[in-house]
């Protein structure tokens, strides 16, 4: 298989776009005599002029050998083994390159054919490429003489805008089926279309999502929801019939058409798409909290009519709906412990008043709630006077005090937190835990602060 090459004067990918960290290591690894290239997003999104939100590296080093070249190293994944080089909170993805699985141990397929291990080393560069999945994503930049190797022509199908299986796309949909949620996600993000038999093959092998664990279905739905492009792979999702292995009861509203939903959810997509650009945190709780409380405000609805007070009312509707998500999704702990507590503050936050509501404010929880609540009424619920007492409130000295005395205390909690939570990633925070809360709406509402595991 004969790769085009690019010579260093024929494409774009400069090393000032490439992060600092991620040189080192592709140095490092050229220096020790291994192979070493910036490959996938990180290529593909600079040929595009486009920010990466990572950098993966693919080498010939063995997962050890490359554990043994840098200390600040660590190997994860069963299904996909490959290694962390850490920097603080910048994480570098070094994977050595597959072989095909008859070339010898470390890969396993299940009955249906997908592939549950793809450890097999030894590969070439180019058994390495055929083992990706898009053919823009099979792009290689050589650090060793600049040059661009591509296999697949990737570099023409980015300019045609073209979303390209390598290979059968069939087979590659059964191989693994998160490649669909993948095709959505760059299609969304990149704007590429997809060939036709990339959509006939997310047709015909969709249902195979179901067999996906949910913790890595969990990774997929929060690259979807806040990579920026939330509503367009919202949109795609659905087109694609495939938002229902992430979030089976939002697709069931939105089958119905079910207008609160829709709107809700667009209205908190938007929110958190304009976030990502602004490069502020955006936390998975606030995003899942917006997708289930349709469910959650019904089913709480159920429990007012029978008699019980509002909020445990609401306890018991998020006791139904978080395991009913969770059969599809997973959602780390934390997450769901402060997406009910953006829920049952709602009803506590109609109540504007005396120490109760100072004591709201000094909430650690309090931004996200009234978030919430001034997304509701952007929804079309009327609590557009609530929305306006609570911004009051947060202007006045003492509400200003209350406001930092909830910061401080984040902060200390945060500082005793372990150092090494870090994500995978340059892209913006995604656990939200620099503000507690995640603004809503067009207009500013009187703050200033400026402001991403899992099998892999
Ligand atoms: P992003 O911008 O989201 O990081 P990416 O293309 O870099 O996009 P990653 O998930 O970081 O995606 O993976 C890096 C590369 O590893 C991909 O570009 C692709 O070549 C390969 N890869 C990742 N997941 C798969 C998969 N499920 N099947 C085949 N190849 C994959
Ligand atoms: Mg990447």
């Amino acid at each position: 298989m004969q790769p085009n090459i690019l010579s260093r004067d024929e494409h774009n990918v400069s090393r000032k776009d490439i992060s600092k960290n991620a040189l080192k290591v592709l140095y490092r690894l050229n220096e020790a005599g291994y192979a070493s290239y910036l490959v996938g997003g990180g290529v593909r999104d600079l040929l595009l002029q486009q920010h990466p939100k990572d950098f993966d590296i693919a080498t010939d080093a063995s997962p050890e050998e490359i554990k043994a070249l840098f200390k600040n190293c660590r190997l994860i994944g069963r299904r996909f083994r490959l290694a962390h080089v850490v920097f603080g909170r910048d994480i570098i993805e070094v994977a050595t390159f597959r072989a095909a699985h008859s070339e010898g141990e470390g890969g396993a397929t299940g009955d249906s054919g997908r592939i549950t291990r793809d450890n097999v080393y030894g590969g070439t560069l180019a058994d390495d490429a055929v083992r990706r999945d898009f053919t823009v994503n099979a792009l290689f930049y050589n650090i060793d003489d600049f040059s661009v190797v591509d296999f697949f022509d990737g570099v023409e199908h980015l300019e045609q805008g073209r979303l390209t299986f390598i290979g059968n796309a069939y087979d590659r949909v059964i191989e693994d089926p998160v490649r669909a949620l993948r095709a959505v996600r760059f299609a969304a993000k990149l704007g590429l279309r997809m060939d036709d038999d990339c959509v006939a093959a997310i047709n015909e092998h969709r249902h195979l999502l179901k067999e996906i664990p949910p913790a890595r279905l969990y990774e997929e739905a929060l690259k979807l929801v806040q990579s920026g492009h939330g509503i367009a792979s919202l949109e795609l999702l659905r087109e694609h019939d495939l938002l229902q292995y992430l979030f089976p009861l939002t697709d069931a509203r939105l089958k119905n058409h079910d207008e609160y939903a829709e709107s809700m959810i667009l209205h908190g997509l938007g929110n958190t798409d304009s976030r990502v650009k602004e490069e502020l945190p955006v936390t998975p709780a606030y995003i899942y909290a917006v997708f289930l409380w349709p469910d959650v405000k019904a089913a709480a609805q159920n429990h007012e009519a029978d008699g019980f007070d509002p909020v445990p009312a609401l306890h018991m509707a998020a006791d139904e709906i978080i395991p009913a998500q969770l059969a599809a999704t997973s959602l780390p702990k934390r997450f769901s412990i402060q997406m009910r507590e953006i829920w049952v503050m709602q009803p506590r936050l109609n109540n504007t008043r005396g120490a109760r509501a100072n004591r709201m404010l000094s909430n650690p929880r309090f931004r996200a709630a009234y978030d919430f609540l001034c997304l509701r009424n952007d929804t079309g619920e009327d609590l557009q006077k609530l929305c306006s007492t609570w911004e009051s409130k947060q202007q006045t000295p003492e509400g200003q005090a209350l406001l930092e005395e909830a910061r401080s205390r984040a902060a200390s909690r945060r500082r005793s937190r372990s150092p090494r939570t870090a994500s995978r990633s340059r892209a913006p925070s995604t656990d939200g835990s620099r503000d507690g809360g995640q603004a809503v709406g067009k207009k500013s509402r009187g703050r200033s602060g400026k402001r991403g595991a899992g099998e892999s």
